[in-house]
This record gives structure tokens, sequence and C-alpha cells, in this order.
């Protein structure tokens, strides 16, 4: 990153009230969108009172003990400075970095959710997931995210050496690749009725997800569903950006900067 221009601070003296992102994909092996991310969190994200990351943060997370990987380090360290500057950051795990857990949390500085949280900012009721939950058609996966999210199976998994859970999941993501290429287009969205299911339960009029890597807004009975974008930037179809609720209680989609 190049000082400049954009190392000036915003000059909108009103901070937003919160920025929500998911599905950035970090990976050593991206260095462009690495950077993109670590800018974001240098500054547009200074600018807000609360940073709500929804899941799927990293490409996967094999176990906190990879937090001795410098790469890694770096990401929460760029956390825990956002936490520090006075952005309250938030995190809910997606099926890619689920296994985050208390040692992520302590040197992150960020406040873990459930999924499947909501929160009140002012008159508006937020809820918020990563979005995997809610894809209740791709039954195979709905079975693999029951195994993966059970106590037990993560307290077998984590207690095997690092390098030979690394190449579990690099198994598993081989696996998904095959079988999804033959899956349906509406397995990769969301399935209307968990949509309902997630209004009702929470009483929220907005709900905010990602995962599906689908940007957009969508009216759901009179109600909001803002689907967040995947982030890239080193492939040729650069993409990325996050979603503002301003201090006015505006919702304003904004692309990541490109050129970082
Ligand atoms: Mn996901």
């Amino acid at each position: 990153m190049q000082s400049g221009t954009a190392e000036k601070p915003s000059r909108n003296p009103t901070k937003s009230q919160a920025l929500f992102v998911s599905d950035i994909h970090l990976a050593e092996s991206r260095p462009n969108t690495t950077n993109a991310f670590l800018d974001f969190m240098a500054h547009q994200a200074r600018q807000s009172g609360r940073l709500y990351i929804l899941g799927d943060l990293f490409e996967y997370w094999a176990g906190d003990d990879d937090i001795e990987n410098a790469w890694n380090h770096r990401i929460l360290e760029a956390m825990r400075q956002l936490s520090l500057t006075g952005t309250a950051v938030f995190w809910m795990p997606g099926n890619r970095d689920f296994l985050t857990g208390e040692r992520f949390a302590a040197e992150s500085g960020a406040v873990f959710l459930p999924d499947l949280h909501d929160d009140v900012f002012g008159e508006l009721k937020i809820a918020m997931a990563h979005g995997d939950a809610q894809c209740l058609e791709d039954t195979d996966y709905v079975k693999f995210r029951m195994m993966v999210r059970n106590p037990q199976w993560q307290q077998q998994f984590l207690a095997q050496p690092l390098e030979k859970r690394k190449a579990i999941i690099e198994s598993f993501r081989k696996d998904n690749h095959k079988t999804n290429e033959t899956k349906p287009d509406t397995v990769w969205d969301v399935t209307p009725s968990a949509i309902d299911e997630v209004f009702s339960r929470t009483g929220a009029s907005t709900f905010i997800h990602g995962h599906t890597h689908r940007p957009g807004i969508h009216e759901h009975g009179g109600k909001k569903r803002y689907v967040l974008p995947d982030w890239d930037l080193d492939s040729a179809q650069a993409r990325g950006g996050w979603l503002e609720l301003t201090a006015s209680g505006k919702f304003v989609p904004h692309p990541v900067n490109s050129t970082i």
C-alpha cells in the first residue's frame, strides 16, 4: 500500500453506525485481496462505530493454533488495532472459519456472535447470519454442517496435528468441488421458508447475510434482505465491498477499491 490521498482521514466527521462484510476469503495466496482488506480495516472501518464480520473472512481456518502463522497473525492484529481505535468488532464464524475459538477472540479483540444474531439501531432491528444455515435445498451440505458443527466432532478434529487438519480440509474442498458441479442453480441460494423463519424468530425488519456470493437487496413481505458480496481482488473479475449503515440510518453498499 502506498501512502497518498487514501491515507487522509475521511472528511465526513459523522461516523457510520455500522459496516457489514463477509466472504472475504482471505488466503496467503491472494495478496491483493489481503491488501484490500487491510486497507479497509485501516481506513473505512475506522470511520464506523461498529464492524460486523459475518463469516468466511478466511478461505479456511484449521484451528486457533494456526495463529502462530505470521500471515494469520497480521490479519488478527488488524482486527485488534481496529477495536483499540474505537470501532467495536463483531465476529460471526462462517462455514469456512467456524473453527475459530477462544484464542481467536482474545487475540483479535472481536466479540463473537452466534449465527443468527440481532441488534437494534435506533428504530431499526437488524438480523444477521452468515447465510449457509438458510440454504436448505443443499441437503448434502445440511448434513455436513450438522456433522462439523457438533462439538464432539470439533474436539476430535482439533485433537489432530495442524498439518493433518489442513490436509483433511483440502480433501473436503476437492470433494465439494466435484459434487457441487452437478448441483442445480437453486441449491446455491437461500430457501424462502428459512428467510421467513429468520424474520419471525428475530422480529427484525432487515436481514443481512453473505455466503451465496449473490450481492443484492431483496423485498420479503415488506421486509428487506441484504446480501453481501464476496471479495476477490486476485482474479480477472475483481470484486468485493461492504454495506454501510449510515449515521442517519440509511443502507449504502460500497465497492472495494480494486486499485490498492
Ligand atoms: Mn460461506
